[in-house]
């Protein structure tokens, strides 16, 4: 294959920004080890994404297995996720090196979006390639209505912009949709350069290429070298230590692979009238930021339930975003089609269990005050449960929510991390990362937006 001058690997979030920017001025490939584009019914959002459109990893929790997605497709898990457009907020940065503040990344998170609610306010956008949007509160289904209703009488304020800098409570989700449709940063951003960029799905690389410390470019799975100027990974936050791994560049760095922060879930059920869940409901409208210790340290986002039997549940899931300790990835062979080997650790944490029970108590307590229940016992018997009881449910229940960061980091200095403030790999030249993988640690938010902000400034920090 003939050469270029910037080579992109992975074509998701980050990947998707930063080659249609470059493509304005260089000569960019982009290669994505997943096929060409999601089938069309699968962009509805709420449908199960599942290999081959998904990498299948897993994750080690407590002695249980947790399913881990990862979308793997042209889009990445921007083409696969569930479209909440949730803004970091700015406490979010203090993990950062210096020029990675709020008041450096709030102008692109402005300028990412179009918000069609709120664009006219001085901290958000319009015109950008994402469009930003919310269900009205007189189109939210009656559950919806009624976990906002419990979310109050509990004392949580109502909050119309969840993206308001100081925003906090119960309100409308922001989504990048249009219609039912996710709209991934494949349509925000690569769509319009598509006759700039080469792309390559179905193209797995297996490293990068070093010469004299330089990367000078990749080799893909089936042992074909492409030569490149600059060679940028973005196959996030899994994949990217992988391929660092595997390029002899993690042994010379112990912080490769190492420092994964995410959030972690545990759910609150109960019976509900089958009634408020009308069945053309969108599966998401309604969201609830609050603490059980640090600043909105608990999400809780209500969904319905719809059992084979006809009946409907309330499922609350509480997650945790600021969890204490880190996790890992690693590599379990030399083989590029090796799957990683993740571990996660927080609910070893009795911090992190402690502040989940407290927001699992408190979502009991919301669908109690949300008034559908169809026999308030099962709030009642759920607030009476031993602290030991609810610790033992969310060690046997609880799942990841496929927002990790951290596995290289970026750092000011080179003992502490893989990435400089730049975006560069320590001790090598020609060789970028920009994906989640190098944001220091996981922010109060879902991560799409923020990753997307960050290879917007990554673009501009390096004049793209
Ligand atoms: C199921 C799911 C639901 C989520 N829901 C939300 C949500 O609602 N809101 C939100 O804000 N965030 C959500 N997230 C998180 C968010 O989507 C991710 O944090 C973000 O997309 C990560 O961007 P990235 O660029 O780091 O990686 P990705 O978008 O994952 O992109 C990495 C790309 O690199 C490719 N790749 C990897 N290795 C190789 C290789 N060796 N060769 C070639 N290509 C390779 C992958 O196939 C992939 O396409 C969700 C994530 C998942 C998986």
């Amino acid at each position: 294959m003939r050469s270029f001058e910037v080579v992109v690997v992975g074509a998701g979030s980050a990947g998707c920004v930063v080659a249609a920017r470059m493509s304005a001025r260089h000569d960019v490939l982009l290669i994505e080890a997943g096929p060409a584009a999601l089938p069309e019914d699968l962009r509805q959002l709420s449908r199960p994404i599942r290999p081959p459109y998904d990498w299948g990893d897993t994750v080690d929790s407590d002695c249980r297995e947790l399913k881990y997605a990862r979308g793997r497709v042209v889009g990445g898990s921007s083409a696969t996720n569930g479209a909440v457009a949730l803004r970091p907020e700015p406490e979010d940065f203090d993990t950062w090196p210096a020029n990675w503040s709020w008041d450096d990344m709030l102008p692109r998170l402005n300028r990412i979006e179009h918000d069609l609610d709120f664009g006219d306010r001085p901290y958000h956008g319009i015109g950008g390639p994402i469009p930003i949007t919310r269900h009205a509160r007189a189109d939210w289904a009656p559950f919806q209505a009624a976990f906002a209703f419990g979310c109050t009488a509990a004392g949580l304020p109502y909050c119309p912009d969840h993206n308001a800098p100081v925003s906090t409570g119960v309100g409308a989700i922001p989504m990048n949709r249009q219609g039912r449709t996710r709209v991934s940063n494949a349509a925000a951003y690569l769509a319009g350069a598509r006759d700039r960029v080469t792309v390559r799905a179905d193209t797995h690389v297996a490293r990068v290429v070093l010469a004299a410390g330089r990367a000078v470019g990749v080799e893909l799975a089936d042992g074909t070298v492409v030569r490149a100027g600059r060679v940028i990974l973005a196959a996030g936050v899994v994949q990217t230590p992988l391929l660092l791994a595997r390029s002899g560049l993690a042994e010379p760095n112990p912080h490769v692979g190492r420092h994964l922060t995410d959030h972690a879930v545990v759910s609150f059920a109960a019976r509900i009238d089958p009634d408020t869940v009308p069945d053309d409901a969108p599966t998401l409208q309604v969201i609830a930021k609050t603490t059980a210790k640090r600043r909105h340290d608990l999400q809780l986002t209500p969904v319905a339930r719809r059992n084979a039997d006809g009946t409907r549940e309330l499922d609350i899931s509480v997650s945790l975003q600021l969890p204490a300790g880190a996790g890992t990835v690693s590599p379990t062979g030399t083989d590029p089609s090796a799957p990683a080997r993740i571990t996660w650790p927080f609910l070893a944490m009795p911090d992190n269990v402690r502040r989940l029970r407290a927001g699992w108590r408190l979502a009991a307590t919301i669908a109690r005050e949300s008034g559908i229940l169809l026999d308030a016992r099962d709030a009642d018997d759920a607030a009476a449960r031993s602290d030991a009881d609810v610790d033992d449910l969310i060690r046997r229940t609880h799942y990841a929510f496929y927002h990790g960061v951290g596995t290289c980091r970026m750092a000011a200095d080179p003992a502490d991390g893989v990435v400089d403030p730049m975006g560069a790999v320590f001790g090598v030249s020609g060789l970028h990362i920009v994906d989640a993988s190098v944001i220091p640690t996981v922010p109060r938010s879902n991560t799409h937006l923020l990753v997307t902000a960050l290879a917007e400034r990554w673009c501009d920090l390096h004049a793209a």
